[in-house]
């Protein structure tokens, strides 16, 4: 039997990222080899994101492109996995031409099976070592195509490894699933509620990621920092993972405002290998609107948790999350989150218009008081201007600086591009033979959001060092 061929291609969050990896991991141990592209595969699938109805009007669309490859003599599958397959479910089976495969986050040790019954091969089943016995996937009934969309409360992947993408840098996924219920939100309707993984799991994959070379770790939950696991909390995990022998950057993403303690910032402060760097969501700069978000905190909270962590790492490079334009958000509510933005100064921030989800509580709110598309617009598109104007401010005052990079990959106009501690963007020349190291970089100027830069000479990197 030829080696089948997985290509998968991934929209939405780094936890959608990691998911992607970590189907490649499960195919892999069933003889699956991955593809770079979808002519060259015998499944295609799609792995979506729910948050916002632009992204998946975006994959509606990739589906009916898709539809090229699928049947034909090797009866190539496409199937939609993700949380827009979870939200979705059935719906999915018969739009834009059709897939044959529709499965949500917890189902994914299941698509070896699922396929198999799929191309109705009856070759004895191959146990993985990684997955438990499976239960069936349930068939829809509908265009031959099967649906896997049950939620396990217990499904949190462990025993599976990943395929990374990267040599330089991983994702860990340490939490599943979402316990809050921010009214705006899909995610704890098509994730579950929180999961978090076993403390010495994790440590296991992360030594394991040391030894393989990787430099760099990412911890990924929905609410990274509200991890609880026997008597292991978020900083112990995180001074545990710092300390590894051969990781020499830590990250994590996204900490909840309130789950975010004085304990952490002490971590973040003390173990030189975590990154001085945080993305903390903040939504809205008014408490009126913060409420009708079910987010659980106040403007004045969440500045003293930034001052918190001002006070132990000035240099803290700060990044975080906005919505405008939520039901019912004022002139007055609206400006308050400008001067928040005027306050903390962020070093980065993505920023978004309200984007109204079925399902969510937030289109219960009453009808009259959704902001209309165009005040929505002017409003996103003012932030925007005043985030840029902030940014290119911070980055201007650090040129000149030096920095060490971790040189991820080549550029997309020549030369390489890497990361500065503080997760900055620095583009500068070299030889290819530089990506997965680390390298003093002098940042000689920026666009405003990234950096050029130029390599220190052997003299220089003696000096700073
Ligand atoms: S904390 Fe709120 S915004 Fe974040 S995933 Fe959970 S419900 Fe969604």
């Amino acid at each position: 039997m030829t080696t089948k061929r997985a290509y998968i291609e991934t929209y939405g969050c780094q936890m959608n990222i990691s998911d992607t990896e970590l189907m490649h991991g499960i195919l892999g141990e069933h003889g699956y080899a991955s593809a770079e592209t979808p002519e060259e595969a015998d499944v295609i699938l799609v792995n979506t994101c729910a948050i916002r109805d632009h992204a998946e009007q975006r994959v509606i669309g990739r589906i009916g492109q898709l539809q090229q490859y699928r049947g034909g003599e090797r009866n190539v599958l496409v199937g939609v996995t993700g949380c827009m397959a979870q939200r979705m479910g059935s719906d999915l089976l018969d739009r834009s031409g059709g897939v044959d495969l529709v499965m949500g986050p917890d189902g994914y040790r299941k698509l070896p099976e699922t396929l198999r019954s799929l191309w109705k091969e009856d070759e004895p089943k191959v146990e993985a070592p990684v997955a438990p016995a499976a239960p069936p996937a349930r068939s829809s009934g509908l265009s031959g195509g099967l649906t896997v969309l049950d939620f396990d409360p217990l499904e949190n992947y462990e025993g599976v490894r990943a395929r990374r993408t990267s040599a330089v840098s991983a994702w860990v996924p340490i939490q599943r699933g979402c316990n809050h219920r921010c009214t705006y939100c899909i995610v704890p309707y098509v994730r579950g509620g929180e999961k978090n993984r076993d403390a010495r799991e994790v440590l296991d994959e992360v030594r394991a990621l040391a030894e393989d070379g990787i430099p760099e770790v990412t911890l990924l939950g929905q609410t990274v920092n509200s991890y609880v696991a026997g008597d292991w909390d978020f900083p112990r995990l995180l001074r545990a993972v710092a300390r590894v022998d051969g990781i020499r950057r830590v990250r994590f993403t996204s900490p909840h405002p309130n789950d975010f303690s004085r304990e952490l910032v002490e971590v973040m402060a003390t173990e030189p290998h975590v990154c001085d760097q945080l993305h903390l969501p903040v939504q809205s700069g008014h408490d009126r609107t913060l409420k009708r978000m079910l987010r659980r905190y106040t403007v004045d909270a969440f500045h003293e948790k930034v001052a918190w962590v001002r006070e132990a790492i000035p240099h803290i490079a700060l990044s975080t999350d906005i919505i405008v334009g939520f039901p019912g958000e004022t002139d007055e509510e609206y400006e308050a989150t400008l001067d928040l933005m005027r306050e903390v100064r962020f070093d980065d921030a993505f920023l978004y218009k309200y984007s109204l989800r079925d399902g969510t509580p937030a289109t219960r709110l009453p009808e009259d008081q959704f902001v209309p598309g165009e005040v929505a617009q002017a409003r996103l598109e003012r932030l925007i201007e005043l985030h840029r104007e902030i940014q290119k401010e911070i980055n201007v005052a650090q040129v000149g600086k030096v920095e060490e990079v971790l040189v991820e990959r080549p550029a997309r106009r020549g030369g390489l591009q890497g990361r500065t501690d503080g997760n900055k963007v620095v583009v500068f020349e070299g030889p290819a033979s530089l990506i997965g190291g680390f390298e003093r970089v002098r940042l000689t100027s920026t666009t405003g959001a990234t950096f050029a830069g130029e390599r220190c000479s052997i003299d220089e990197v003696a000096r700073v060092a």
